[in-house]
């Protein structure tokens, strides 16, 4: 992740981040890994004096306000503290992600469906009752507890989010965000309808609010997270997993236009030939847009 966190808050949370390493560094005695487990831990925190304290759920069902973009915001802070050069950044925001992706994966073969979604109460987030009350849907049971889907389901929305408009861009933008709501309970749709008036070429891929509900926030598991894999997959030339680049590219078209931008510039013959194949296949039944999009990317 090639930004600078100074992006958030000028000058001050440039300090906080430098701080983190000194706290880290001086925690108990332990090896790198405790280190980067205190030092990321400590960011995360850090991270919810914007999504947390700042600004907060409105709706409490949609804990992951707080923490899918505190755990996003962990690594662009972290990855400040130690002073990463960019390509050291990318590393360690990569294993971050697979990780997280094993976890997730793992969390969700072995969890109730209703308990893995991050809009329970759909179009009736952020409604009281008329004495005011909320519910907090699941909020009780036990299992939820111990669950970690809204930190990581929701990170990888933003990953993917991050993906759509740029890391720095994304960061940004989050700034803007923060500053416009600063003090007040928020909801998803806020955030998100922000995102897309400030970006309107997610719209053009297809990208509606409608679409990332029903993708991300109003059903069990989290077919995206494939992207990320995928992602992953082209980069390192992983050409034992090019079935799952395919699969992905024919099943999920809007989703897999940036994939194809990715494909492309690797420049390797097997993935544009992979690239062209994945089109002729889907082509026919494409959104006109997407499809002009990845036609002049690969033709
Ligand atoms: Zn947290």
């Amino acid at each position: 992740m090639n930004c600078s966190v100074s992006s958030l808050k000028e000058d001050h949370m440039e300090a906080c981040a430098y701080s983190v390493l000194d706290v880290a560094e001086g925690g108990p005695a332990g090896g790198v890994a405790d280190r980067s487990v205190l030092g990321s831990r400590l960011c995360h925190e850090l991270a919810h004096s914007w999504f947390g304290l700042a600004i907060g759920a409105r709706d409490w069902t949609e804990e992951w306000i707080s923490e899918g973009f505190a755990t996003y915001l962990e690594d662009v802070i972290w990855a400040k503290a130690q002073q990463l050069l960019p390509v050291e950044m990318e590393e360690q925001a990569q294993l971050k992600a697979l990780l997280r992706w094993r976890r997730l994966s793992d969390e969700l073969q072995h969890s109730q469906e209703e308990l893995q979604i991050l809009r329970p109460n759909m179009e009736k987030t952020g409604e009281v009752s008329e004495c005011g009350a909320s519910l907090v849907k699941h909020a009780l049971n036990p299992d939820k507890t111990f669950m970690q889907v809204h930190y990581l389901k929701g990170y990888f929305l933003l990953t993917f989010l991050a993906s759509e408009v740029g890391e720095c861009q994304l960061i940004h933008f989050f700034r803007q965000f923060v500053m416009k709501y600063h003090g007040q309970l928020i909801l998803s749709q806020d955030f998100l309808q922000m995102l897309l008036d400030t970006f309107p070429d997610m719209l053009k891929r297809g990208l509606t609010l409608t679409a990332i509900y029903a993708d991300w926030m109003d059903r069990p598991g989290i077919p995206k997270v494939r992207h990320r894999w995928c992602e992953l997959v082209v980069k390192h030339g992983h050409s034992q997993a090019y079935q799952d680049v395919q699969h992905f590219l024919v099943h999920d078209q809007a989703m897999g236009v940036y994939l194809y931008g990715e494909l492309m510039v690797q420049e390797k013959a097997e993935q544009q030939a992979l690239a062209r194949r994945c089109l002729s296949l889907v082509q026919e039944e494409m959104d006109q847009s997407a499809r002009r999009v990845v036609e002049e990317m690969i033709l």
